[in-house]
């Protein structure tokens, strides 16, 4: 395949503009669900971050016939035995959002201290050919810590109580530009690069 265009295989834009910007200058087109026409709903029944990225990576493939990168994400924090994990975006239920997870997360460490908010983010990719079948998987973390309240605006999701702690500083402080080097996404997105193109020869 030349001048790849590939699917991303996810509704959150969010997660699209972090991509996208990564993959733009290795040369790779990038199209979302949100450009598709009557997009499929895929179950997120997985046990693991990487079951439910290969899940969404066959499904949209074989789909629309198209190459697909897709990723699944979440938050694990360590005095909660690796809660959300998962069920990161619907941590709090059915009408979840990103503010109510954020509640709920400051509500279950109240108490806990500084030393005992350890936390890490995890990004399972997997990349799935035409026919659905995966041909590339990967998985990255990026560690940090929940902090007593929120700071910042920058990112999405938990992003404003989780502090990178070599920065002192939560990702909704830091620059869009620092999390695209240092994040779980960031880093997931340079391996997928570095493999790509024994796949767009
Ligand atoms: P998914 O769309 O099912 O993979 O859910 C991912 C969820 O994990 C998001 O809705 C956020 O709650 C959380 N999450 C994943 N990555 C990030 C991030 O980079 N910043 C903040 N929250 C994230």
């Amino acid at each position: 395949m030349s001048n790849p265009t590939i699917l991303l295989g996810s509704g959150n834009r969010n997660k699209g503009i972090e991509i996208g910007r990564l993959l733009e200058p290795a040369g790779i087109k990038m199209m979302t669900l949100a450009e598709m026409p009557q997009t499929p709903e895929v179950v997120e029944d997985g046990t693991t971050f990487a079951e439910n990225a290969a899940k969404k990576a066959t499904e949209y493939a074989r789909h629309f016939n198209m190459w697909t990168v897709a990723e699944d994400s979440g938050l694990s924090v360590d005095a909660l035995d690796g809660a959300p994990g998962i069920y990161s975006s619907r941590f709090s239920g059915v009408e979840h959002s990103d503010q109510k997870n954020n509640d709920l997360l400051l509500e279950k460490l109240r108490g806990v201290p500084l030393e005992k908010r350890g936390a890490h983010y995890t990004c399972s990719m997997a990349f799935a050919d035409p026919n659905g079948e995966i041909r590339f998987t990967c998985e990255e973390y990026c560690c940090g810590r929940i902090l007593f309240e929120r700071h910042g605006t920058n990112g999405f999701g938990y992003d404003p109580l989780f502090e990178v702690i070599e920065y002192h500083r939560s990702f909704g402080d830091l620059s869009s530009l620092l999390k695209s080097v240092i994040s779980h996404r960031a880093r997931a997105i340079r391996r997928f690069i570095a493999a790509a193109p024994r796949f767009f020869s």
